[in-house]
């Protein structure tokens, strides 16, 4: 299963966490913001949403 990624770029705070994290390298730290740049490597494993203390982070299905 794929997933699609959005970031509430209101909530960032650029922590790292969901990069970190993320079993899939999807995201990159950019001006502080997480940007799911390899979102064909995500398979909606809902870790980056787990660790993201900010709730910043959805995962959805993608179609
Ligand atoms: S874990 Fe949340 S707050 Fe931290 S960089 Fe990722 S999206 Fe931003
Ligand atoms: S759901 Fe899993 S694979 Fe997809 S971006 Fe989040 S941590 Fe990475």
């Amino acid at each position: 299963m794929q997933g699609k990624i959005e970031i509430d770029k209101n909530k960032c705070t650029g922590c790292g966490e969901c990069v970190e994290n993320c079993p899939g390298e999807v995201f990159e730290l950019k001006d502080q913001k997480a940007h799911p740049v390899h979102m064909e490597e995500c398979h909606a494993c809902h870790t980056c949403e787990s660790v993201c203390e900010e709730e910043a982070v959805q995962v959805n299905e993608a179609d």
